[in-house]
């Protein structure tokens, strides 16, 4: 297609063209890219001696990234595609569209206005700080995660603490008792049996009064660990407030916890805790679980248990009737 053929197929775009303003560019290029025609306004633009006629298109015309360079032909009459070129040294963009030729292509650039280049560089600004953002948004959703685990860890920790005797490491009374209700209704609803032990360590007040506050603390702490080491992992050692101590044996009769008692006897007497020849011993209360038996039912008769072991004269037990 000659550049007449071209007028006469797009007379508008044409009459645009030929009426070249400072803002509009017309170069015509061969097969290769070379610069065979160009209007004076390009020279003005480029602030060029004379028509950088025979040079690559490429050495005037720049893609917006550092992409390969390439023409979008416009060979449709209805559909005019336009490629986005930034002048060579400038900062000018131009939308440029290109055409066959007999002789190659034909180039036309408009130039787009200062204030759509403004837009661009806005809109270059935000995507920058959306990316800025965006990114400090992930860092501050990392943090935050890392101090929600934090937070979690330390209410566990403080849980944890909570249920805790400082003394021995088991479980406290109100932890107990918590413990307590939840295997009463497992066994109500289930028909299941549990035995309890209440352990009260004997003279213990003269172990204090002996060898000091400190070795009756020891005394106590070794008798707590002794108590959670011999006992399963589904019984339940507690230490219930001074020198006094209780376990639950679920799914347990008393037979078996008897033999727990008297292993655990067995265990203080040939302890060195003591200087030989004392050594510390202790009585308990036995109570199976009775149904229609209540909490405090059942904590009453182990005391009693307890307390009728003392009065037979320690180192004990008394299964409740
Ligand atoms: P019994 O055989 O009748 O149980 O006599 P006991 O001396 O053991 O009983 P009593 O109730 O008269 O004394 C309990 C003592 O336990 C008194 C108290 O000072 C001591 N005690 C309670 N808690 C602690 C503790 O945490 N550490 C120490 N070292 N002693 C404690
Ligand atoms: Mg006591
Ligand atoms: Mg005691």
């Amino acid at each position: 297609m000659s550049v007449s053929d071209l007028i006469a197929r797009y007379p508008d775009l044409m009459a645009r063209c030929l009426n070249l303003s400072g803002t509009t560019i017309l170069i015509t290029i061969d097969e290769e890219y070379k610069i065979t025609f160009c209007t004076d306004s390009l020279v003005q633009q480029l602030h060029l001696l004379h028509k950088p006629t025979g040079t690559h298109l490429g050495s005037v015309l720049c893609p917006l990234e550092e992409a390969e360079f390439f023409l979008t032909i416009s060979n449709s009459s209805k559909k005019f595609l336009p490629q986005l070129f930034r002048l060579c040294e400038s900062n000018d963009l131009y939308r440029c569209y290109t055409f066959p030729i007999d002789t190659g292509y034909l180039v036309w650039g408009d130039k787009m206005g200062s204030t759509e280049n403004e837009i661009l560089e806005s809109m270059s600004h935000l995507n920058n700080e959306l990316s800025d953002m965006s990114r400090q948004l992930s860092k501050a959703n990392r943090e935050l995660n890392k101090k929600n685990q934090e937070l979690e860890w330390a209410n566990e920790k403080i849980t944890r603490i909570s249920r805790m005797d400082y003394l021995t490491g088991l479980s406290n009374r109100s932890y107990f008792q918590e413990r307590l209700k939840e295997i009463f209704a497992l066994t109500k609803r289930h028909g299941l049996e549990f035995t309890i032990l209440l352990a009260d360590l004997d003279h213990f007040k003269r172990i204090n009064d002996t060898y000091g506050h400190d070795m009756g603390d020891k005394v106590l702490q070794a008798f707590g660990t002794l108590l959670a080491n011999e006992c399963r992992t589904e019984d339940l050692p507690a230490r219930y407030g001074g020198e006094e101590f209780i376990l639950v044996f679920p799914k347990t009769h008393a037979s078996g916890v008897i033999t727990f008692y008297e292993r655990i006897r067995r265990e203080l007497i040939h302890s060195d805790l003591l200087p030989d020849p004392d050594f510390v011993t202790f009585s308990a209360g036995i109570t199976e679980y009775e149904e229609g038996g209540t909490e405090i039912s059942l904590l009453k008769k182990a005391d009693d248990a307890l307390y009728e072991a003392k009065k037979n004269g320690r180192d004990r037990y008394v299964i409740s009737s």
